[in-house]
């Protein structure tokens, strides 16, 4: 068999709340080094997939692979983080008091399992990823400014380099540009573009001028399953997701 190894695999997964079905047998891939970008109304299971996806919410049935062998459904949720998965929740949880540098510092920490400290000489490696991912998140200038003091949409930049501090093979991350100045938006789709390129992104977004920039497939959930998935040119024609989301 000479399928292309992929990296995310769910195949018919359900999940019910109460008899309320929030995934009905959803099917999703992710190929190493793609960016996807996830729409949907409210209600539609974006979360719920991310949640089973990271561990913390379990299936009633259905396949839930990485990396085309590893079976997440018997992982809890620390042993998926350590296997390379990142989530970025909405709201940004980044250490206020402290400074750029030292957030990334804690978090390249955070990967060793050295917890919430700074008293660990940084190699001339660590200096060098600390220094690369400022450069990504676009907070070079911003260094020693505490987290504060950053803008919202700097926040956010903020977290993504924390999260790379962990290198995730797949980073998940949920309306990242909710908030955010246009310039800020626009200038995270370039951002994530750039992030793409050594690991594999999963974005889930209302923003459809912001997916429009990403320029990259999209998958529309509704009702806990997949509604269409193809070009964002190609998805928002399609009459049923007009009918469930975009034309709401
Ligand atoms: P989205 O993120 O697309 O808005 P969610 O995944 O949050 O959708 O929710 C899908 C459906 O499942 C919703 O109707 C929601 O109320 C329900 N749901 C999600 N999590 C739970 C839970 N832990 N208990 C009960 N119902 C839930």
């Amino acid at each position: 068999e000479n399928r292309t190894k992929s990296l995310l695999y769910l195949d018919g997964v359900s999940v019910s709340f109460d008899g309320f079905k929030a995934l009905n047998s959803l099917s999703f891939v992710v190929e190493p080094g793609e960016l996807r970008a996830i729409i949907g109304p409210n209600g539609a299971g974006k979360t719920t997939m991310m949640d089973i996806i990271t561990g913390k919410t379990r299936p009633n049935s259905g396949t839930v692979l990485f990396e085309d062998s590893i079976d997440l459904t018997k992982k809890d949720e620390a042993d998926i983080a350590r296997l390379g998965i990142g989530r970025k929740f909405q709201k940004p949880t980044v250490f206020e008091s402290h400074t750029v540098w030292d957030n990334l510092e804690l978090a390249l920490n955070r990967k060793r399992g050295v917890f919430a400290t700074l008293f660990y000489t940084l190699t001339k490696d660590d200096k060098a990823r600390i220094e690369e991912i400022l450069a990504t998140v676009r907070l070079g200038h911003r260094r020693d400014s505490l987290a504060a003091n950053l803008s919202h949409g700097q926040k956010q930049w903020l977290e993504i380099g924390m999260l790379l501090a962990q290198e995730p093979k797949l980073l998940l991350v949920d309306e990242p540009v909710a908030g955010m100045t246009d310039a800020e938006t626009a200038e995270t789709a370039v951002l994530l573009k750039e992030i793409a390129k050594t690991r594999s992104v999963v974005v889930v977004e209302h923003d459809m001028g912001f997916i429009r920039d990403l320029g990259v497939k999209v998958t529309c959930l509704a009702e806990g399953s997949v509604l269409a998935e193809g070009s964002i040119d190609f998805v928002s024609n399609d009459p049923k997701v007009i009918e469930n989301y975009l034309g709401r």
